[in-house]
């Protein structure tokens, strides 16, 4: 028997890299369900290949014409539409595992059903625990399901446990995590240039290849921050437990540190196939394509301490995990909205972090909302809070 697998956003960077995980042990994995937001090629592509019994898309009329491409090919696949289908991927009676890997916000909901109706969650969708931690790490420990993290770091941070382990519990003889941080594209970019950076240059990273989103928080350190809250809702560690260190080369995923004095480390090649394969095979081992690691070749490695001046996001991440609350929550909101703006050339790149800063200053402190609808509706005023800063600066640019 082959295991089922649904993938939340299948036409993203994660989800090609599990359809190859799958393609290669067709004995071991089927693609059983899809979702896509709208990219209506890629998604018929990926239904034609591997003909899996659902496909949803987030946008219907995206979800008409797949419907539509789908019927002239003869294809089998039921194709759903907006909320209700990405629930239905998530929930596919013929899926045992689910990869989570919706970008942002977009994902939670989806993150939670698979997590309530007791899958092994492949947990790349790292914003759904940054913005409901407490509810998603319940919904796992209540449906029994199975919580294998993806992010790379995590999974390092898995491995590097003993079998028993599972997320959620305190590390067992663990006094710190040290978490690698590639330092992205700007890393050695003097201070003076980085408001000139385009929305390109700072998808240009230097070791991996991302969506968009992933690659600009990669350039702002928001990214490590978004997986030091990650790490604490996974591991169970307060923030003082949770160290970032500056690795340029990604060799080192992560790295453990025990109460003997040993550190553990996990390392290999920046090639996200190694943790995806990972935890679907979990607890086996597979092949996942991924090219042997030459620590030779790979030269020198360096490690460095973050500079909090270039990276601030990376600052007000760690506050916000001290802060608590629903502070998690609106540093996330505020910076998909910031994020996207940038992208969209409205805001510059250092305008970001001032952007995020603005936003948690100005919704002040606010405990955690404990149900899923007061969070998605928190998240909503958040955007829209920010969404406003951003206009307010638009204007005073224009006027100066
Ligand atoms: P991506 O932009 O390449 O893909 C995103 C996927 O989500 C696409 O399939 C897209 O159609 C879908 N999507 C986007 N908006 C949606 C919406 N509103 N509703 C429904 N679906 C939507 O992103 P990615 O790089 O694959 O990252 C996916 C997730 O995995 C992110 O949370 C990211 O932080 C995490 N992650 C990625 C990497 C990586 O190497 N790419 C590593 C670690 C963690
Ligand atoms: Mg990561």
């Amino acid at each position: 028997m082959t295991t089922g697998v649904a993938i939340l956003g299948a036409t993203g960077s994660i989800g090609a890299s599990t359809l190859d995980v799958i393609e290669r042990h067709p004995d071991r994995f089927r693609c059983v369900a899809v979702s896509a937001n709208r990219d209506v090629d890629g998604l018929a592509a990926i239904c034609r290949r591997h003909r899996p019994a659902v496909a949803a898309m987030a946008d219907s009329q995206a979800a008409a014409q797949l419907a539509v491409e789908l019927r002239s090919q003869g294809l089998p696949t039921e194709v759903l539409a907006g909320p209700a289908g990405l629930l239905a991927v998530a929930e596919c009676q013929e899926a045992e595992q689910v990869m989570a890997a919706i970008v942002g916000a977009a994902g939670l909901l989806p993150t939670l059903a698979a997590a309530h109706c007791g899958k092994r969650v492949l947990l790349a969708n790292k914003e759904s625990l940054v913005m409901s931690g407490r509810l998603l790490m319940d919904a796992i420990a209540a449906s029994g399901a199975e919580l294998l993290p993806i992010d790379s770091e995590h999974n390092a941070i898995f491995q590097c446990m003993p079998g028993a382990y599972r997320c959620g519990a305190p590390l067992p003889g663990v006094t710190e995590i040290l978490l690698t941080a590639s330092g992205g594209p700007f890393l050695d970019t003097p201070l003076s240039a980085l408001p000139g950076k385009s929305p390109d240059d700072a998808c240009a990273h230097p070791n991996w290849e991302m969506g968009r989103k992933i690659s600009v928080d990669s350039a702002t350190m928001m990214n490590k921050g978004l997986e030091v809250i990650e790490a604490a809702w996974l591991f169970g560690l307060p923030a003082e437990q949770i160290r970032v260190v500056i690795h340029p080369q990604s060799v080192v995923h992560s790295m453990v540190r025990m109460d003997d004095g040993s550190v553990l480390a996990q390392m290999g090649q920046p090639d996200m196939r190694t943790p995806i394969v990972y935890g679907m095979a979990w607890p086996e081992r597979l092949d996942g394509g991924v090219k042997p690691l030459d620590l030779v070749s790979a030269g020198p490695l360096d490690f460095r301490a973050p500079d909090v001046e270039r990276f601030p996001c990376l600052r007000l991440a760690q506050e916000a995990l001290v802060a608590g609350g629903a502070a998690p929550l609106v540093l996330n909101a505020a910076n998909e909205v910031a994020v996207q703006a940038f992208l969209g050339g409205a805001i510059q790149f250092t305008t970001i972090a001032e952007v995020i800063d603005q936003a948690m200053q100005q919704s002040g402190h606010l405990d955690s909302p404990n149900d899923v609808d007061s969070i998605v509706a928190l998240d909503a005023d958040i955007r829209r809070l920010t969404g406003e800063l951003i206009r307010q600066r638009e204007g005073r640019r224009h006027h100066a």
